[in-house]
């Protein structure tokens, strides 16, 4: 994209999941001509998912990135900018805001920072082949396709906790591997996954592969205490050690709290005034689509109302 060295865009969208997507929808309706970077990535976590059946709207379901798709083209429509890139740097010091991507320095009056949450993978190579085979990072997406089969959940917080009971409802036995001999996870939900009489704990224990040949059939397990080395017949592993926000590239910039979220201070407000928040990379509770498409609609409104309160400059004239 061409672009002066003097040109203020209104609005930056960072990050192109169901938030930034939707914020870009709502935005743009509202005359704010919003810029999103998409990343290289575009589209989040739901371009890696296969049928999503609990997006509403969607009564027979609808793929992942069939859905993705859709919210771009209806950002598109309204003539929402996209640039492919990843953000490299911010600088949320001056005013306008300064946003570095690969290839672009653009200036902004104000920004959504929409840019989600990874799962952290165990980065084993035979888990990254299996995935979408048999491995999972999300129950409420796939589980589904493991109704009356057994299946593994590695990790021992909140998550995993979520993920087992989640699955316990749907599958014969789900078996629950955990690196030590006791759980992270808040004690109502490790009482809630204990009292399942389907659902089985391995303590002490790592995976060291996944095994399989078109799809997952089992994992190769090692004892922590004693190093032995066993297999375990499985249909699907979920893998539920924890999720990673996506701020990298904000930290000394914004509020980040412990675990790299950015911290909220009111709805989709941050400590700076004009940057605004939706989506995973601040909640690490519900993050689901619909969650963070709602979040996005906020963060819209709420830009809207930031920007008639500042005074715009003219372009080329500088900050704020
Ligand atoms: P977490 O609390 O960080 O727990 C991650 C778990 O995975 C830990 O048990 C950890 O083991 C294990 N683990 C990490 N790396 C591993 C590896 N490489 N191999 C094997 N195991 C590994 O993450 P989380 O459960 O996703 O929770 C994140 C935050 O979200 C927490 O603050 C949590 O309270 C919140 N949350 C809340 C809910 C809710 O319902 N309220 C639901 C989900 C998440 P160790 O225990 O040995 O470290």
């Amino acid at each position: 994209m061409n672009r002066s060295q003097d040109e203020v865009e209104k609005l930056v969208i960072v990050g192109s999941g169901p938030a930034g997507l939707t914020a870009a929808i709502y935005a743009a309706r509202g005359n704010l001509n919003p810029l999103v970077i998409a990343g290289r990535e575009a589209g989040g976590q739901l371009t890696s998912t296969t049928d999503v059946d609990d997006f509403p709207g969607f009564e027979n379901g609808v793929q992942g990135p069939e859905l993705m798709g859709k919210m771009r083209k209806q950002a598109e429509r309204f003539n929402t900018r996209f640039i492919s890139e990843d953000v490299v740097s911010v600088d949320l010091k001056q005013k306008p805001f300064v946003v570095l991507t690969e290839r672009s320095s653009l200036r902004t009056n104000s920004l959504i920072i929409a840019t989600g949450a990874s799962a952290q993978w165990l980065n084993l190579d035979s888990e990254q082949k299996f995935r979408g085979k048999g491995v999972s990072a999300c129950a409420v997406c796939d589980g589904f396709f493991f109704k009356g089969k057994v299946v593994a959940v590695v990790g021992g917080g909140d998550t995993a906790m979520r993920e087992a009971n989640y699955l316990s409802k749907l599958c014969q036995q789900v078996i629950v591997i955990h690196r030590r001999d006791a759980l992270r996870a808040q004690p109502a939900l490790q009482e809630l996954v204990k009292s399942k009489s389907n659902v089985e704990f391995v303590w002490n224990t790592e995976i060291t592969e996944v095994l399989g040949q078109e799809k997952v059939t089992g994992v190769k397990i090692r004892n922590t205490q004693t190093g032995q080395i066993s297999e375990l017949a499985v249909d699907g592993l979920f893998v539920a050690i924890g999720h990673e926000p996506n701020t990298g590239f904000l930290k000394g910039e914004l509020a980040l709290d412990e675990k790299g979220y950015i911290v909220v201070t009111g709805e989709t407000k941050t400590n700076i005034p004009g940057v605004f928040v939706a989506g995973d990379v601040a909640d690490h509770k519900y993050r689901q689509a619909v969650t963070a498409a709602g979040a996005g609609c906020k963060a819209a409104f709420d830009v809207e109302e930031y920007l008639e309160k500042i005074e715009l400059p003219t372009e080329g004239n500088g900050g704020v």
